[in-house]
């Protein structure tokens, strides 16, 4: 069983000590008698504001820029979110769990499909369905990218926060204790981020870096860099006869073909589907893996016609760095998205509140200056939160994504009953559900099981290519 074995340490993703250095330092950490950490937090020191409310800008407009400016606004920060495209559509398969839709209060009808059923196809096609455990009122929703991010920064703006149509540009470090952040951005007045535009200047009092895998925020701030895969994506019209398949159904499909560390989908919207695939590893044979994607989906989407072609990076893991001073990144500039599912959406607009939530409390309602361990407290939240997904998700993807053989016990994992519950619970709620003993140990045993035919299966064909 020693190639099934995962290291651990590989793991690069959230860990629970941040490496971040304070600019200032406001906390003394020290090694108490047991050997733990603790912090003593000096007494707040940071001085009231007169005459005016905290100012934060926020960089970015989509669900991390979005959440995190209705929160700071509602929570009596003087916001301005900056975004450089309005109608931007940013390329996403655009599936968000239901306690999204729940916590973030979204209106149903900007969801084009609740979907209820998923098809999970091996490398020889076995597909296996999955959502058989599903309650009546659960499902995944799909949405399209331009309507969910037009919704969360409208309703910011409605809440008080001044959107800016302008492309952020850099910012000039303050130069004193509680100076101001310079941020340089290009203003447009069309809404679309196309003409010439006009160079502003704006000062503010932190910064929320929300814009996304190419963040410049972070670049500002020395960040450093992440692993990254490439994600290709084409939305396609069928017809309304094929569509009926697709009308509540989503695909995905692994296989070395379909890309050797992902998987590929087809994911129902409006009056489309959305066919892609990502890798990190052959990043240059995309457009191949894409095809293979397409074809293995061929008699389901026969007389398609391609409307849209579109590909982005999504992060592999955590920035080495996401906090300097007063400036702190969110969502996908951050890089929260979890390996395996390559789901970010959520944990955006997660990490965009929860970071607005702490400023809002350290600044006392916008009435005071805030330093960096007020940040600091969204990043420890947050690793301790999320840090055990993140790393479940990453042992599933070492283990399972690693061979045809093992994708296939992977499928054929996913039609236990078991599995298909505890891994949408997971998923729909973003809670490592507690499992019941008895089934965990059958499940062990039965993924054992999986492993050591795949594993045989493997060296079989090992030697049948030799
Ligand atoms: C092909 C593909 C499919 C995916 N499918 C899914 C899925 O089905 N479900 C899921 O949960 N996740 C999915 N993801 C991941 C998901 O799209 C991201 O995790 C999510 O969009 C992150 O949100 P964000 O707000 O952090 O960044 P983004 O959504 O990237 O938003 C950043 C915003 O900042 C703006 N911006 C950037 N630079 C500047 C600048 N200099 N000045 C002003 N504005 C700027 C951009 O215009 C953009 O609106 C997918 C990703 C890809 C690439």
């Amino acid at each position: 069983m020693a190639s099934t074995s995962v290291s651990l340490k590989s793991f690069t993703g959230l860990r629970q000590t941040s490496p971040e250095k304070p600019h200032f330092p406001t906390a003394v950490s020290v090694c108490n008698g047991s050997g733990r950490r603790s912090v003593i937090v000096a007494s707040r020191t940071s001085p009231k504001l007169a005459g005016r409310n905290l100012r934060v800008a926020v960089i970015g407009g989509g669900p991390a820029g979005g959440s995190a400016a209705e929160t700071l606004s509602k929570g009596g920060v003087e916001t301005f979110l900056i975004e450089r495209k309005l109608d931007n559509c940013k390329p996403c398969g655009g599936a968000i769990p239901l306690c999204m839709v729940g916590e973030f209060d979204l209106p149903l009808d900007i969801i084009d499909r609740r979907v209820t059923k998923m098809k999970m196809i091996s490398p020889s096609n076995v597909a296996v369905d999955i959502g058989q455990t599903l309650k009546p009122h659960e499902y995944i929703g799909m949405v399209r990218r331009e309507v969910l991010d037009s919704y969360m920064r409208t309703r910011a703006a409605e809440n008080g926060a001044t959107v800016i149509n302008g492309l952020f540009l850099k910012m000039d470090m303050p130069k004193e204790r509680n100076g101001s952040y310079v941020l340089h951005y290009t203003e447009y007045d069309g809404g679309k981020g196309g003409g010439v535009g006009e160079k502003k200047v704006l000062e503010v009092d932190a910064v929320i870096g929300a814009d996304g895998a190419n963040s410049r925020v972070a670049k500002s701030i020395d960040a450093g860099d992440y692993d990254y895969a490439i994600a290709f994506q084409e939305r396609i019209k069928i017809p309304d006869d094929k569509m009926v398949y697709y009308e509540n159904l989503a695909e995905m499909y692994v296989g070395d073909d379909v890309s050797p560390d992902f998987y590929g989908w087809v994911f129902p919207k409006c009056d489309h589907v959305a066919v892609g695939t990502g890798t990190v590893t052959h990043k240059g044979d995309i457009k191949k893996f894409q095809l293979a994607t397409r074809n293995r989906a061929k008699d389901k989407i026969l007389g398609g016609k391609i409307i849209r072609v579109e590909a982005h990076p999504i992060p592999e893991h955590p920035r080495p760095r996401r906090l300097s001073g007063r400036v702190a990144l969110v969502g996908d500039a951050a890089g929260y998205v979890t390996k395996c599912s390559g789901e970010g959406i959520y944990f955006a607009a997660k990490s965009g509140r929860m970071c607005a939530e702490a400023i809002v409390e350290g600044s006392e309602n916008g009435k005071r200056m805030i330093d960096e361990s007020d940040l600091r407290k969204y990043l420890e939240k947050w690793d301790k939160t999320y840090w055990p997904t993140y790393k479940v998700l990453d042992i599933l993807q070492k283990v399972f994504y690693r061979s045809n053989p093992a994708r296939e016990a992977f499928v054929e994992m996913c039609a236990d009953e078991y599995v298909q519950k505890m891994t949408f619970d997971s998923y729909l709620y973003k809670t490592v559900v507690p499992g019941n003993p008895l089934d965990d140990l059958k499940l062990a045993v039965n993924t054992i099981g999986s492993l050591v035919r795949a594993n045989a299966l493997r060296k079989e064909m090992e030697k049948i290519t030799l």
